[in-house]
């Protein structure tokens, strides 16, 4: 069976859920989990951009 799980780039925890964002001088998406997302969003607030949610089980 493939796992579909990806990992926090900023905790490296396996999530379900990540939220796809860009922030800082990344210029590639990001995966982040909710508390990582909350971080971020207050570090970065001029330069964070959200691309979604991804999820592991897809309908
Ligand atoms: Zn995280």
């Amino acid at each position: 069976m493939r796992t579909r799980e990806k990992m926090c780039v900023q905790c490296s925890v396996v999530s379900p859920v990540l939220y796809r964002c860009r922030y800082g001088d990344s210029p590639e998406w990001q995966f982040l989990c909710e508390p990582c997302l909350t971080t971020v969003k207050a570090k970065h607030g001029e330069s964070y951009q959200y691309g979604g949610t991804w999820k592991a089980k897809k309908r």
